[in-house]
């Protein structure tokens, strides 16, 4: 084994393999993958190979279809066959909302260039002739479905590797890994140590020990999976190969193998396994089987595939492999660790161990994953995300992976974690919770206790009504909302002017003021959007999005320098109250000693305020496009400063509002909000950002790109539309039509109620913003007449906050 390499990739499964590839492809070819056994000891080795391009997050998605197509290319430069089957697969609908739910996926396929059909049943049935119809409502048919052989995968990615100059190393367990001061790893292991620039946690099944040996503990936990092959079937000699189909109903998986079938669940009540260390002599093992856990489910599959129950049961597998809270891989780089990446957490390594490799590779060479992987990127946990936390919502994901989520369902598991002083004083105004990395936030206000639950539904829900009563509160008196749920650092030092106007691509506000900016990475693309707020010369805070706190401060970290300034994340230590609306003013002026008028304190003021005996730091800013004020406050007094407001706004008509009120008002303004209208694909003119960039500062990061951006003007534009919607409005991620041509997808949508629409944000090409017809949107099956807007559907001049 050689003493140095570039990078020591950790793990010979299916997605250590495809790192190694990678690297070697993006042109590093000093690199080493060290396997404590043989390729494929983990959870690859039983996997059952399918494959398929549909995923909830559309990037996920994107990359899933580059996996699948990648077989190929490693097939022929390695000559190692990845025994490739593209059978085709169906989805059965059991449910009409299951039906619906197939609608979206198809339409959600149109613009990432998936080939998805709607069929009925009967035609479900002459593709797959081993289903009872009756049992379902409708199908959609996949044509780049499959499954492949896992040995034959993993080494065709080696081979591949190897030819591109990769060694690897077999029979050698990473037992420690210590770093030098200058950031390199020596890796520790049983025959000898490696010095490498990079270290890659792939060690899948192992990958939280290997975590540990760095102090970290990844969010990850393997479950028990268990799939049955059934003995040879007459229904199947001389046969075209059956394709793959999915019951969701039943919760079964099935696709022919050999001369039988294999099917296998997602069991409700599944178990995890090892679940805090992973012992290190577990290898090519299988589970023993326990059919009694998962016999609900098989017992559904045989009525529903009646062929397979006399075909008998000739093996059953029970293998476990690792999940994330939210099922998504775990990748990228690690804050406060230098070189040091995690490639973990795959749970479907055969669908998107190509497209991990491919992002992780490019992010270690380029510095840049080279797609929007926010759904993957190991940064979005935080510390929250402990190892009981994990687990409680890994069960809960793996129990509900054919479970529909509806738009307005919030799941049980590991809840409520992270309360505020003012949970129980929210939950007696009957709130209906979300969870937002483990936070519990209101989201709307119930009448009564009773009435306090969402009936979960694709279209307008129970919730309607009392959000309008919230949205128009807000518009016509006063409303109050809860925001400790945002992002929040302090930025100080005599260096953090200078640092911060670096880093953000706004000009940085005078004390006392408020800048809104976006951040940008070096190709010019959204990485965050921040309300810079100046206490005093040199201190800051900086407000943007708490889930992606970790994300943010490992991009801070890139460019901090040595000394004179800090950034220290006060997320949970400063919770906040926003008062929102044409009273706001009045009401807090009845609290306040400082004159609150517009000449006195100006839209975009910040400044130490008391509020009755509380001190808070005050916004004149708020999301919702009215006249308001946000107030920071150590999570002490809390409960007194809402207290206070709230009998002070009695004589207001001040009414508590939720996130949901909140996504309706901020709609109607235009106004985006990270990870839906700002991700890492979008530029800022294409997402109407340009103001809030600030070209005259001769140096910031990404400059030249926006620069270049705002010349060529960018390949796509965020539009405001509204939509002739019925009873059910856009969520996000719906296509967008023009002149018949899906060209565009939907970030965000909502009815907006003070302009009595549905509406819309979304992304079409940057040739099609200035259309002012032909627009449609996909909504549940049905295409909508949508109309772009010149400006915000709600006071386009933003007179209501200014006055
Ligand atoms: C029953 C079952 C069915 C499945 N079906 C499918 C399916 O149909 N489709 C699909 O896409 N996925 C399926 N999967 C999931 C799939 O197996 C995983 O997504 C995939 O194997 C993850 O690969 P990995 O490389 O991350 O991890 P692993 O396969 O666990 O590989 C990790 C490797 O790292 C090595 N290692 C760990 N620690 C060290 C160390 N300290 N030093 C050196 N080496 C180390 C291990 O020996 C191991 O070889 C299934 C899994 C199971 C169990």
């Amino acid at each position: 084994m050689k003493s140095h390499a570039r990078v020591v990739v950790i793990g010979g499964g299916v997605v250590g393999a495809s790192v190694l590839y990678h690297l070697t492809k993006a042109g590093w070819k000093d690199v080493l993958l060290i396997e404590r056994a043989e390729l494929t000891s983990g959870s690859t080795w039983h996997a059952a190979g399918g494959m398929h391009t549909v995923n909830g997050d559309p990037n996920v998605a994107k990359l899933q279809q580059y996996t699948i197509k990648l077989y190929q290319e490693i097939e022929r430069i390695s000559g190692q066959s990845c025994g490739v089957h593209i059978t085709g697969g169906i989805m059965l609908a059991g449910t009409p909302a299951r039906v619906d739910w197939l609608k979206m996926a198809q339409a959600r396929g149109r613009y990432l260039g998936m080939d998805l059909e709607l069929i009925s049943v009967d035609e479900a049935a002459k593709l797959f002739p081993l289903m009872e119809k009756k049992h379902f409502l409708g199908a959609m048919y996949d044509p780049i479905e499959g499954h492949v052989d896992p040995y034959g995968v993993t080494h065709a990615y080696a081979k591949s590797a190897q030819i591109g100059g990769a060694e690897i190393v077999r029979q050698t367990r990473v037992s420690d890994l210590a770093q030098r001061p200058d950031g390199t790893w020596d890796v520790i292991t049983e025959r000898g140590n490696v010095h490498a620039e990079h270290v890659v946690n792939a060690a899948g099944l192992w990958a939280r020990e290997v975590g540990r040996m760095v102090g970290l503990e990844l969010p990850v936990l393997a479950m028990e999976h268990q799939y049955l092959i059934t003995g040879d079937m007459p229904q199947l000699v001389g046969k075209k190969e059956q394709m793959h189909c999915i019951d969701f109903e039943g919760e079964i998986y099935v696709r022919q193998e050999r001369g039988g079938m294999l099917m296998g669940t997602y069991e409700r009540a599944g178990v995890p396994w090892s679940e805090s260390t992973t012992p290190w002599d577990f290898g090519q093992d299988l589970l023993p089987n326990d059919l009694e856990r998962i016999a609900p489910s098989l017992e559904v599959g045989f009525e529903h595939f009646p062929a397979l129950g006399p075909a008998g049961i000739k093996k059953v597998v029970n293998g476990p492999f690792t999940f994330a809270p939210d099922g998504n891989p775990l990748i990228g780089p690690v804050k406060g660790l230098k070189n040091f990446w995690v490639a973990c957490g795959v749970m479907a390594g055969f669908s998107q161990g190509g497209g991990v490799g491919l992002s992780l590779a490019h992010w270690m060479v380029d510095g840049d994953p080279g797609a929007d992987v926010w759904a993957m990127d190991v940064a979005r946990y935080g510390d929250w995300a402990t190892l009981a936390y994990t687990n409680a919502k890994v069960r809960e994901n793996y129990s509900r992976r054919f479970s529909i989520r509806f738009p307005n369902e919030e799941l049980p598991a590991a809840r409520p974690l992270r309360t505020t002083p003012v949970y129980e004083k929210l939950q007696a105004e009957h709130a209906v919770f979300g969870d937002y990395c483990g936070f519990e936030h209101p989201l709307w206000f119930a009448p009564s206790a009773a009435e306090a639950t969402d009936i979960v539904s694709w279209r307008r829900s129970n919730a309607h009504a009392h959000v309008a009563a919230e949205c128009r509160a807000v518009h016509e008196t006063a409303g109050l909302l809860e925001i400790s749920n945002y992002g929040k650092f302090e930025v100080r030092g005599p260096g953090a002017a200078e640092w911060l106007s670096r880093v953000m691509a706004n000009r940085i506000p005078k004390i006392g003021k408020i800048v809104l900016t976006p951040m940008l990475n070096d190709r010019g693309k959204l990485i965050g959007d921040f309300t810079i707020c100046r206490v005093s010369e040199e201190h800051f805070f900086l407000i943007g999005t708490y889930a992606a706190e970790q994300f943010y401060l490992r991009w801070f970290e890139r460019s901090l320098p040595p000394s004179g300034v800090t950034v220290r994340p006060c997320a949970v230590e400063y919770v906040g109250l926003s008062v929102a609306g044409p009273n706001s003013r009045a009401l807090l002026q009845d609290l306040v000693r400082e004159d609150l008028s517009t000449a006195a304190f100006p839209f975009m003021s910040f400044r130490r305020v008391d509020v009755g005996m509380v001190p808070t730091y005050m916004g004149r800013v708020s999301f919702t496009g009215e006249l308001g004020y946000e107030m920071w406050v150590t999570t002490d007094y809390q409960r007194a400063l809402y207290d206070l407001l709230q009998k002070a706004g009695r004589e207001y008509g001040l009414k508590s509002f939720g996130g949901r009120a909140l996504n309706s008002l901020r709609i109607e303004k235009s106004f985006g909000t990270w990870a839906r209208e700002y991700r890492p694909i979008y530029g800022p003119y294409e997402a109407g950002l340009g103001r809030f960039v600030d070209l005259q500062k001769p140096d910031f990061i990404g400059r030249t790109a926006a620069l270049d951006e705002r010349a060529r003007g960018g390949e796509l534009r965020l539009l405001t539309f509204t939509v002739a919607a019925t009873d059910a409005d856009a969520l996000g991620d719906e296509p967008i039509w023009h002149d018949g041509k899906a060209v565009g997808w939907v970030t965000s949508g909502a009815y907006g109620f003070r302009v009595g629409q549905s509406l819309a944000l979304g992304y079409v090409p940057a040739g099609l913003a200035a259309a002012e017809s032909g627009f449609e949107i996909e909504i549940i099956g049905e295409r909508r007449k949508a109309v772009p807007q010149k400006a915000a559907p709600v006071d386009p001049q933003g007179l209501l906050m200014r006055t």
